[in-house]
């Protein structure tokens, strides 16, 4: 069935460390051989060997049209005849910082880059030097990209590999990184009231989707905000995954809360190579060539890069857009939840938007302890079921999952099918 696979897999560990291009795509914590895939369309992908598998990752969040749409295909194509890179200002880059701009008022100005890591490793220089202070604040489970600094108790693919940060980074560069644990009130005043004048900057999921998926309580985002204002700390929302998958205007449209900085990725390139930070005008404005903040990149702002994304946003504005979306993921998920409570199987489950979690735990997990708690061997053997079956999914229990506007009636329906038999073996 996955004879083809293997055999790529096995030539590509000779010339790619593990065989991949990022460790997430590994399948070292559901075991077996990673797919290798030769063509998307729509909500289907198919791989190799010429199976046909219901799509359930999206590229990690920015396939929300689905796979290779028409519209973005044509845009991509028009753009790449006329030119594919300069090295200097074009009109589509303003285009789409006017859109980020009038989607999330939060955001003054806007500077593209070209991955969501850039766009993090770049907003917290800029958090430092705005404020002239270093030490900054994450938590546990959430993920920030690659970046040293960011990598201490990292998220997702640390996760899943059991190391809490990466060899390699200097313990200097994480000592003024401080980890609390997520969505608990009582830690983070008891933080700020220590060493709240001292942060330069907090970065937060405002809603977690790098250990599988989680929530936090508008009280706690809140109170967030509040301390940040008061001791001077710069609030960024990492929305790389959330921004424009949640809902039209992200997570801080939902909880309705302005941050200082956000920071964006995945959807906004329309599964080109685009990320993107912005916020307000007076902090912006310690950039270069303005200010005193360097950050750079040949490729940022990419006229094909930008095309696609420009064209997804286009789309994923129309009236309704993000109702329908959220109608066939949430029907998915309580259809997978309701085959679970039938086998006597504990499950629980959450969306917004095109984006899910499903956890094997009897209680949906608020914080990353209760994340890790969740029944992973279970999830294993369900994951390997529901490939087989044809679903695609996360090869992770920590991994959010993503719907597209392509996916129908009866793909939830087959989804839910496949569910309803392997939760029979569970
Ligand atoms: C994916 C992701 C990143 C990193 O983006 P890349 O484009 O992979 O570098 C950063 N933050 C969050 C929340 C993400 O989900």
């Amino acid at each position: 069935m996955y004879d083809q696979s293997k055999q790529l897999f096995e030539k590509s560990q000779r010339v790619i460390p593990g065989g991949v291009n990022s460790p997430v795509r590994a399948f070292r914590s559901v075991g077996g051989t990673p797919i290798f895939f030769r063509e998307a369309k729509g909500a289907y992908m198919w791989d190799v060997d010429g199976n046909k598998y219901i799509d359930y990752i999206g590229s990690w969040g920015p396939a929300i049209l689905g796979h290779a749409h028409p519209e973005v295909v044509a845009a991509v194509q028009e753009r790449a005849a006329r030119g594919m890179s300069f090295g200097a200002p074009t009109e589509a880059e303003l285009e789409l910082a006017e859109r980020l701009v009038a989607l999330l008022p939060s955001i003054e100005q806007v500077r593209l880059t070209s991955s969501g890591t850039e766009a993090t490793m770049s907003a917290i220089r800029l958090a430092r030097g705005f404020t002239g202070r270093t030490k900054i604040l994450k938590f546990e489970g959430c993920y920030h990209g690659h970046g040293d600094a960011l990598l201490v108790k990292a998220g997702s693919g640390a996760l899943t590999f059991g190391h809490p940060s990466s060899a390699g980074v200097p313990a200097d560069v994480v000592a003024n990184t401080l980890v609390l644990a997520y969505n608990e009130l009582d830690e983070l005043e008891k933080a700020f009231a220590e060493i709240g004048d001292e942060l330069a900057c907090v970065i937060i999921e405002p809603i977690a989707g790098n250990m599988n998926f989680v929530m936090p309580s508008r009280e706690y985002l809140n109170a967030l905000r509040s301390l940040c204002t008061k001791h001077g700390a710069v609030l960024i929302f990492d929305e790389v995954m959330t921004g424009f998958r949640v809902g039209l205007h992200g997570a801080q449209g939902h909880y309705g809360i302005a941050p200082d900085l956000t920071t964006l990725g995945k959807v906004i390139g329309g599964g080109m190579p685009v990320g993107a930070f912005g916020g307000r005008r007076d902090i912006m404005a310690h950039l270069a060539p303005l200010g005193g903040v360097y950050q750079a990149g040949t490729l940022s702002g990419n006229p094909v890069a930008v095309a696609a994304g420009l064209k997804t946003l286009e789309l994923v504005a129309k009236p309704g857009f993000f109702d329908s979306l959220a109608a066939t993921t949430s029907k998915m998920v309580a259809g997978v939840k309701d085959a679970a409570r039938a086998a006597g199987v504990p499950m629980s489950g959450a969306s917004l938007g095109g984006m899910f979690g499903l956890y094997f735990s009897e209680k949906l997990p608020t914080n990353y302890a209760e994340v890790m708690a969740a029944d992973r061997e279970r999830f294993n053997i369900y994951f390997h079921g529901m490939l087989a079956r044809g679903i695609y999914l996360a090869p992770s229990a920590f991994e959010a999952g993503f719907v597209s506007a392509m996916h129908d009636s009866s793909d939830v329906e087959a989804t839910i099918l496949a569910a309803r038999e392997v939760f029979k073996s569970l």
